[in-house]
């Protein structure tokens, strides 16, 4: 009997697997296509100084609405990752966000548009090469004087400090150069080492939403919070706090002097259309 529940379940997880398989090719082939048929969005959402309420930045969040549906990008961008379609993805991303970032100083709004990076976009020399290119090809295809570098912030993550260090380190180096902000995204939860932070250019961190989450419920992500703050503060790393949902994370948030906030509690990721009447 053991032995007849023992293959049951073993169908069961074969046939999961299975469809689980099928989802993910059929997204793929899907995903190929995605760009061309104008099925990608960039939403923004506010990035807020705590103390006085003003937006000081943005981050840019990849949709992807498919048959009428919204599928996270939790799910489809492991799937760019695997296939490689994440460089033309990314590059999708960072075109639109430099025409926001345009749109933006037109009006006289001097908002920072955060970007997502995939560590995937840094894989090969030859990707480092097509990243920075494309700096310099952007200027070209819209037209413009020159690349607002200072309205854009890369966000990676600790895994891309782990690949390549002195490949990774220069190109990060250069695009700083030129204006550009470094900031890690979802800090703590990686599993490299901290010496990263000296030796890496990075500009800021984004503490990540678990450590928030967890405040209330779990006292020593209080310690860890606080650890990371004066870490940030003694290297000069400014600091985000992600995932500020309620006024109780808030307020530890301003007891910590935390320079920015970003979550529900304040915003939530919106179109294009409803930031710009936002600001
Ligand atoms: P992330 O970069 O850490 O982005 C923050 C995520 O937290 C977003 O989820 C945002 O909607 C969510 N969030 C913000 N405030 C709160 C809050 O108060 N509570 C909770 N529970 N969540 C909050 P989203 O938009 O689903 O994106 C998920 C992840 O997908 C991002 O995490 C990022 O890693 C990745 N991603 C999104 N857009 C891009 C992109 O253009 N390129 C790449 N490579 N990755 C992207
Ligand atoms: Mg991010
Ligand atoms: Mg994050
Ligand atoms: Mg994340």
């Amino acid at each position: 009997n053991a032995k007849a529940s023992g293959r049951n379940c073993h169908q069961f997880f074969n046939q999961k697997i299975q469809l689980e398989a099928e989802r993910i090719a059929q997204l793929h082939f899907h995903l190929k296509k995605a760009i061309s048929q104008n099925e990608l969005e960039l939403f923004y959402q506010p990035i807020v100084n705590p103390l006085t309420g003003d937006i000081v930045k943005a981050e840019a969040l990849l949709r992807w609405c498919h048959k009428g549906q919204y599928i996270s990008p939790a799910e489809f961008i492991p799937i760019a990752e695997q296939s490689g379609l994440i460089v033309e993805v990314g590059e999708w991303v960072k075109t639109q966000a430099v025409i926001t970032a345009m749109d933006l100083k037109k009006r006289g709004l001097h908002i920072p548009i955060a970007v997502n990076v995939s560590t995937l976009e840094f894989w090969s020399l030859e990707l480092q090469t097509r990243f920075l290119q494309f700096f310099d090809n952007v200027v070209e295809k819209l037209n413009i004087d020159a690349f607002p570098y200072e309205m854009i912030t890369l966000e990676i993550t600790e895994s891309l400090m782990m690949k390549q260090q002195k490949e990774v380190c220069e190109l990060l180096s250069l695009l700083r150069q030129r204006g550009i902000k470094i900031s890690i995204d979802d800090f703590g939860t990686g599993y490299s080492s901290l010496s990263y932070l000296v030796s890496f250019p990075v500009d800021q961190i984004k503490i990540d939403k678990s450590f928030i989450h967890q405040l209330e419920t779990d006292p020593r992500h209080k310690a860890l919070v606080e650890a990371i703050v004066s870490m940030s503060r003694a290297l000069d790393l400014t600091v985000i706090a992600e995932g500020v949902e309620t006024q109780r994370q808030l307020d530890f948030v301003n007891q910590q002097q935390i320079q920015a906030v970003q979550g529900y509690f304040y915003y939530k990721p919106m179109s294009k259309q409803d930031f710009f009447k936002l600001m």
